[in-house]
């Protein structure tokens, strides 16, 4: 529940240049009050330069940030009220844990019986009663991580930045984690921008996803519309697992693969070349006793001819690749319950691949 005090941030037109670099290019973003927000992409991409901007790190060329009605683009970043997680964690390494937190306190001139009270509260927050008096280097990562968030947030800003605060962690503390972040955000209800360039962690644990690409944002919603529904190439690319085949246009926009086509309306005709998006998880083989939609008969599914190339294990789930007539390859991935046929699959074997056409995803080729 969003606090009285969380603030939206409106971005427009930014733009930062290193050299002849466009680390961002006019991104356009307006983050709710209360949200959580990631900013997801590949490594280069411009996440840190755009969340640097929004702390007031470095100076955009071009445009505007808002925090609620207020301009901050010069507004240096001890006066806006941010609280910032660093990869690094960016911890006092001399001064203890309940130092660290009360760091930002006394900075802020808090008087010493509110900063201990504060400072007790937070350490109960992220899980370290009692560890107040240790020293930084006394504490495993995952506790450095937990007193780098009580430090951001002891102080009640009403912004919260985090910049892949979860990368040192190894991956079920990293999982464990996602999972108290976002419990913590909605305890605390404070707009939160969050970068990361893992696709599952951003699925977890956001509101909304903005996926950048070149300082530029390929598409900006919900984690279920990301996945199902990606823009262009590049998010389907980097969003979940995905195969991605052309398609053939028979030019009144009938969309077809292998001669099938893979939906009943006709593609709009902004664009001309269409590719067809395929999730692992929505295709399935003929094999498979628990497979959907098979005699669904108002949704014939599309039917792919092909040879197994491998079948791979691995542990809850399996996935089997499957060289397709054409040459393409998909893969299809199914759980490894006592139901599924799929698994004595052998390379070699020949196999029909089913894709139920409401799970087909149609994307223009070639459009960032
Ligand atoms: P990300 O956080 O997504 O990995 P960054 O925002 O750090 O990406 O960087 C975006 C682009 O800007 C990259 O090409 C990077 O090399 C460049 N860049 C970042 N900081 C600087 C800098 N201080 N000087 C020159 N180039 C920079
Ligand atoms: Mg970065």
């Amino acid at each position: 529940m969003p606090t009285d005090s969380a603030l939206p941030i409106y971005i427009n037109g930014l733009t930062k240049k290193y050299g002849e670099l466009f680390a961002l290019d006019a991104v356009d973003l307006n983050i709710r009050s209360g949200e959580f927000l990631t900013l997801l992409g590949p490594s280069g991409s411009g996440k840190t330069t755009l969340l640097m901007a929004i702390a007031g790190f470095n100076r955009p060329d071009a445009g505007s940030i808002q925090f609620g009605d207020t301009e901050m683009i010069l507004t240096p970043p001890h006066k806006r009220d941010v609280g910032m997680v660093f990869q690094s964690y960016a911890l006092f390494p001399h001064m203890t844990v309940a130092q660290n937190i009360a760091f930002p306190l006394k900075l802020r001139k808090v008087t010493e019986a509110e900063r201990h009270q504060r400072v007790e509260e937070a350490l109960e927050t992220v899980q370290l009663g009692g560890l107040g008096h240790r020293h930084i280097d006394q504490l495993s990562g995952g506790q450095r991580q937990r007193v780098a968030l009580a430090r951001a947030f002891v102080f009640k800003p009403r912004i919260l930045l985090m910049d892949e605060p979860l990368s040192a962690l190894d991956k079920k503390l990293r999982e464990r984690m996602q999972i108290e972040l976002k419990q913590l955000h909605r305890q605390l209800g404070v707009t939160t921008v969050y970068v990361t360039h893992d696709q599952r962690e951003a699925l977890t644990m956001s509101d909304r996803i903005a996926v950048i690409s070149d300082g530029k944002l390929a598409q900006v919603d919900t984690p279920q519309t990301i996945y199902n529904h990606p823009a262009n190439g590049f998010v389907a690319d980097f969003i979940g697992e995905s195969t991605i085949l052309p398609l053939n246009n028979d030019s009144s926009g009938q969309l077809s693969f292998n001669g099938q086509h893979v939906q009943s309306q006709p593609a709009d005709a902004t664009h001309r070349d269409w590719s067809l998006v395929i999730r692992p998880e929505r295709l399935y083989l003929s094999e498979m006793s628990d497979a959907p939609g098979r005699h669904n008969a108002t949704d014939t599914p599309l039917a792919l001819d092909g040879i197994v190339k491998e079948n791979v294990f691995q542990g809850e789930t399996a996935f089997v690749l499957v060289t397709i007539d054409g040459g393409h390859e998909v893969s299809v991935r199914f759980g490894t319950g006592s139901m599924s046929q799929a698994g004595h699959l052998q390379p070699g074997d020949v196999v029909t691949v089913y894709l139920n056409r409401s799970d087909a995803i149609v994307i223009p080729t070639g459009d960032h």
